[in-house]
């Protein structure tokens, strides 16, 4: 890209704008392979034996197939896609494919025709036997085939071209309403970006794949990963090897088959069958820290930071064996990766002043669980077991409240034989306490969704919006800001709603809610759901920067939800929050008092 004489970091900063093109420019072309080592193309990628699998669960379900066969092939078909291994080669060794989680007998014998035949005598028949419309879709796997029959038949079209056209002029949205025109616009786009939870399997498995099968030396995870942004779109690695060129052909053969989209003497890019790029820097002893934090450091960090230090060819020849060192040599503590983002952390690490970053250690209960009275999987009593084993004093339960019927809304009455139920509960209970609690609904005209009497005898509430997404931003911001003048509101649940790479939550004036927060004495929640994320870090910031205590939440819905929480913490730690920010990180004595308005 007629880079190649600049330093690392300005090549990098030039390569991130012209990321676009680069993923237009692989679409378009990938480079041949340069090496013999790679992988010849007939060799089916781990990638495109998903999406066969796919399809054939898309074609089982518009069948009325049982659901369950249809998830297994489903689930097989996402697992598949994060393989390091590839499966044509293990077909071919013929290996043992079960191994793998979620890879029965009946799918290793799927995925070995896949691989003998190029094809899938199953898929091929149903095909053969589904209308043109429902088999005009099967090259997009991602889309359900039943909701999209139901749109067809409605604007009476029969192809994804017309389907595509209907999206873009709104008709979509207009007659079947928002979620829908989502779930297509997901199933027709590809996705170049995954949350950070899923990468986190990905990551794993690449850097055991770099050091077991690419003879690499050293490697560490850099980048927006590292920073533990909440949505990835590429994954950086920084690499010592004697081989650098063996080992970028190496890698093409992760997962069957990866594409090398560009690569120099130091660096390589590859294109993932998840969607999302690999980017490998290479690096020796001497420029390990300079390149960890080249790669890592956000452009608005790196900015700072050389402002600090001098230019990036200072740092560079540094010879800095760790980023420890390098901080060191200018005068600056060391700071976490989290907070690389360019706020005011180089000034804070001058003056000594850098935060103490919360962490998993400090967190002493858990304050939105849902139990089996609502729409959780799992008892009160095993919700309270769970949180036990998880060392924390405390967990709430806060099924949903009357109104959504949707998720088994709790009805008053049930609600105060819940109340009764945990009290008793408690009572046999030594050194744990069961909250009595409830994720109120916070009615379009921002009352709550019980009477008074009732919030009264909850210990807290977490009061959260499930409903009329459409409001104005101000009429939204209104709605919330009347909930928070009910005495008896005290968390704000998912202040957003938004849910990352499937829709943009509704709109609201934050500072204004933040404020009347504070005046109210309220609390926000940082929900830890990996699609959450909400509040997002900026939002976070701005809370605690007011004054305002959040409760890192996991929101579970079963017990295995709740270590969910260390979600919650990475986003937390990126707005800076400390300890004392965070209300979950009080005993319950203390929090007690904060809770009555
Ligand atoms: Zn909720
Ligand atoms: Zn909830």
């Amino acid at each position: 890209m007629g880079s190649g004489e600049l330093p690392a970091v300005e090549r990098r900063w030039l390569e991130r704008v012209v990321r676009a093109t680069i993923k237009i420019e692989a679409v378009i072309e990938v480079r041949p392979d340069q090496d013999s080592i790679s992988s010849s193309p007939s060799v089916l990628s781990n990638a495109e034996i998903a999406d066969r699998l796919a399809s054939l669960a898309q074609l089982l379900s518009s069948q009325k197939e049982n659901p369950y066969k249809v998830k297994a092939y489903q689930r097989a078909a996402s697992r598949i896609r994060n393989l390091s291994e590839s499966l044509d080669e293990m077909v071919r060794d013929q290996e043992d494919l079960t191994r793998f989680a979620g890879i029965g007998e009946a799918i290793a014998s799927a995925v070995r025709e896949i691989v003998t035949t190029g094809t899938l005598g199953k898929l091929e028949k149903l095909r053969a036997q589904v209308t043109p419309a429902v088999a005009s879709i099967t090259s997009h796997p991602r889309l359900d085939p039943k909701r999209v029959i139901r749109v067809y038949k409605k604007l009476g079209i029969s192809s994804v071209n017309e389907l595509r056209q209907r999206l873009e002029s709104g008709e979509v949205e207009k007659l079947f309403g928002a979620r829908m025109a989502q779930h297509i616009r997901q199933g027709l786009i590809d996705v170049h970006a995954m949350l950070l939870y899923y990468a986190d399997d990905l990551s794993a498995a690449i850097e055991a794949f770099l050091l077991g099968r690419c003879a690499v030396k050293r490697s560490e995870a850099a980048g927006d990963y590292r920073r533990r942004v909440d949505v990835i779109e590429e994954l950086v690695f920084v690499v010592e090897s004697d081989d650098f060129p063996g080992v970028v052909a190496r890698m093409q053969r992760y997962g069957g088959r990866t594409p090398l989209i560009s690569s120099g003497k130091d660096h390589a890019l590859f294109s993932l069958s998840s969607g999302i790029l690999l980017r490998l820097q290479l690096a020796g002893k001497g420029d390990w820290g300079f390149h960890m934090v080249a790669c890592t450091g956000s452009k608005f960090h790196l900015k700072k930071l050389t402002a600090a230090t001098g230019p990036v060819r200072e740092l560079e020849s540094g010879k800095f064996k760790s980023e420890a060192a390098l901080y060191r040599k200018y005068g600056l503590r060391y700071i976490e990766p989290e907070l690389w983002e360019g706020h005011d952390e180089v000034a804070r690490a001058k003056a000594g002043t850098l935060p103490v970053l919360v962490s998993a250690k400090d967190i002493r209960g858990d304050f939105h669980a849902h139990s089996m009275s609502s729409d959780g999987a799992n008892s009160i009593e095993d919700m309270a077991d769970a949180a036990q084993e998880r060392g924390y004093d405390y967990i709430g339960i806060t099924d949903h409240s009357q109104s959504l019927k949707i998720a088994r809304g709790v009805s008053a009455e049930d609600l105060w034989a819940q109340i009764r139920f945990i009290d008793k509960v408690n009572g046999k209970l030594r050194g744990f306490r069961i909250l009595k609690s409830s994720e109120v609904d916070i009615l379009a005209d921002g009352s709550l969704d019980y009477p008074d009497e009732l919030l009264k005898e909850l210990d807290y509430t977490v009061c959260s919006i499930h409903s009329r997404f459409a409001l104005t931003r101000e009429a939204q911001t209104e709605r919330i800001l009347r909930a928070m003048d009910n005495p008896y509101f005290n968390i704000l649940g998912h202040a957003t709603g938004r849910l990352l790479l499937k829709r943009p939550g509704y709109e609201i004036d934050i500072e204004r809610v933040i404020a009347h927060a504070r005046q109210n004495g309220c609390f926000f929640e940082m929900n830890s759901s990996p699609d959450r994320l909400d509040l997002s870090a900026d939002n976070a910031r701005s809370a605690a920067a007011a004054g305002v205590l959040i409760s890192i939440s996991t929101d579970s819905h079963s017990t295995g939800e709740l270590d969910l929480i260390r979600c919650g913490i990475d986003q937390a730690r990126r707005a800076g929050l400390q300890k004392a920010d965070v209300l979950n990180c009080r005993p319950w004595e203390k929090l007690q008092r904060l809770f009555r308005r």
